[in-house]
């Protein structure tokens, strides 16, 4: 079997899938090695947040997930009892989509094949090497040895990463110090509201709809459980006595479809890059999985990854621009590193004292810009790059360099993110009088045409950005402003 290509990537969880349709897109041979031999059925994550929902958009690839997933308004921040708003977002998206992981894989590897990515089921990498020319991966393939060559290989396997550990990435942060239940269950006795969240002496119980229409998720942290090894298998009674406690009242959790324990273990690569290896998803950063981030921002490494790999195999652009990989992921890894480690404080803190602090905090979250503040950063939508890539023709308007364009309308009724389906970089001219080319490390595709003014609230940024009267966008291709030229 030929497993020679442009890049292998380990592993086909969300991030590894969506990666290797970025690459696909960008007419690269990909090759995906998958230890499983099939996809996996447990739900796991369920919040898509508005970000990834727009990124998809990006590529035209949202209305199949909205078509499967139920959006929610609101989320969590530490189970804060004052909800995080996303209603109050400039996005197109303004609510996180409730959708399971194991559905999420399924379009995305639907995608990949029907792009003609070379997925393997039932292949381990155990081994990788590199040197000047090449990077190789090899492992057992349906039980034989096989060996991989490509010009880079990107771990995307998980919190356990055997492509981390073989390219010697120190992958540093805390051990498990609490762990927490969850089940997919049926629920016998009826909810007092849609989704519920109680916290108090006893633990955290938070019980949310799997979308199924018939499951919810119940998550406990039980207070006098929480020191379980998370390798200890969940039972039903465990989850339902703890769920019971904190509650206060029954609500029959019976018929299990996933019983689980996940725990609060932090740690974060010390570089996503080592030569011709990277890293993206849990192979980079692990976390309690708070507020609902981690294939979120894996799949945003995934996509910011993706296009420029792409330019830099195919010449399109110089080797240096891998480099930004590295300078603007690892800041974001390390910020999740962070606000999941205070919304595990905040979640296990649960004497008097610890509860005094949550009130406070929630108290805070009932002021619009606090609020704001965090679901811009839970959601991904307040995430942006510092500085261009390329080099402007002409001065800037200050500010607008690394920061994510929303689906701005345009005049003749088209808007910014269908432009930018094929993954290329968009340079929009929108005045006569702005330069007819400019130079930029990608594929490049020119359109000129006006903003269209937004006709209601949610176009905060594309109000702002006509008050300051561009003559032109230069936009990445994970929708990104490199520029926007005074
Ligand atoms: C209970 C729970 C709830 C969560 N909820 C959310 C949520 O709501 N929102 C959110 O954003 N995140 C959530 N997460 C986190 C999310 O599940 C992970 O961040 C996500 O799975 C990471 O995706 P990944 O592709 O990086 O890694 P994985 O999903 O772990 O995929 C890695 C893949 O690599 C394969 N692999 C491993 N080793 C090898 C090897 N040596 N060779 C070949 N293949 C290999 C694995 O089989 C796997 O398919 C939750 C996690 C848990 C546990």
């Amino acid at each position: 079997m030929n497993l020679n290509t442009d890049v292998i990537v380990a592993g086909a969880g969300p991030v590894g899938l969506l990666l290797a349709c970025e690459l696909r897109l960008a007419g690269l041979d990909v090759v995906v090695l998958e230890r499983r031999d099939a996809p996996v059925s447990d739900s796991r994550a369920l919040s898509m947040h508005a970000r990834t929902v727009e990124t998809l958009g990006l590529r035209g690839l949202a209305p199949r997930f909205l078509e499967r997933g139920r959006p929610f308004g609101v989320g969590h921040y530490g189970a804060l009892e004052t909800m995080l708003d996303f209603s109050a977002l400039d996005s197109s998206y303004p609510f996180q989509l409730v959708i399971p992981q194991s559905l999420t894989e399924q379009l995305l590897e639907q995608h990949a094949r029907d792009l003609g990515v070379r997925l393997h089921r039932g292949a381990t990498v155990d081994e990788t090497w590199q040197d000047d020319a090449a990077v190789h991966a090899s492992g057992t393939l349906d039980g034989q040895r096989f060996t991989a060559g490509g010009a880079y290989l990107v771990g995307c396997d998980g919190a356990r990463s055997a492509v981390r550990r073989q390219a010697g990435i120190a992958f540093e942060g805390l051990d498990a110090g609490t762990t927490t239940m969850l089940g997919d269950v049926r629920l016998q006795a009826p909810l007092p509201a849609p989704a519920l969240m109680k916290v108090n002496q006893e633990g955290v119980l938070m019980i949310v709809p799997l979308g199924d229409g018939v499951h919810h998720r119940l998550i406990v942290l039980d207070a006098r459980r929480r020191h379980v090894p998370v390798t200890e298998p969940v039972t039903l009674e465990e989850l339902a006595d703890g769920a019971r406690r904190i509650a206060g009242c029954d609500y029959l959790p019976s018929q299990p479809r996933w019983l689980s324990r996940f725990s609060d273990e932090t740690r974060h690569a010390a570089q996503y890059r080592q030569g011709r290896i990277f890293l993206a998803g849990d192979a980079a950063h692990i976390h309690m999985p708070a507020g609902g981030q981690g294939m979120n921002v894996g799949m945003q490494d995934a996509f910011n990854l993706g296009w420029k790999m792409a330019a830099v195999v195919r010449g399109q652009a110089p080797q240096a621009l891998l480099e930004s990989y590295h300078d603007e992921r690892h800041p974001l890894g390390a910020q999740l590193f962070r606000n999941t480690m205070a919304q595990t404080a905040l979640m296990t803190s649960l004497d008097p004292r610890g509860l005094a602090l949550r009130a406070e905090i929630s108290g805070l979250l009932t002021q619009p810009e606090a609020n704001l503040k965090l679901a811009l950063q839970i959601s991904g939508l307040g995430i942006g790059y510092g500085a261009a890539l390329s080099e402007p023709p002409a001065p800037v308007l200050a500010g607008w360099s690394g920061r994510r364009i929303p689906d701005m309308k345009l005049a003749d009724g088209g808007s910014v993110h269908a432009l930018l389906h094929d993954g290329e970089w968009l340079y929009l001219r929108l005045r006569d009088d702005a330069p007819h080319a400019v130079a930029c490390p990608g594929r490049l595709r020119t359109v000129s045409g006006a903003l269209a003014p937004p006709s209601d609230a949610s176009g905060a940024s594309q109000a702002e950005l006509m008050a300051a009267g561009p003559r032109a966008l230069l936009i990445r291709p994970d929708g990104y402003a490199d520029y926007a030229l005074a």
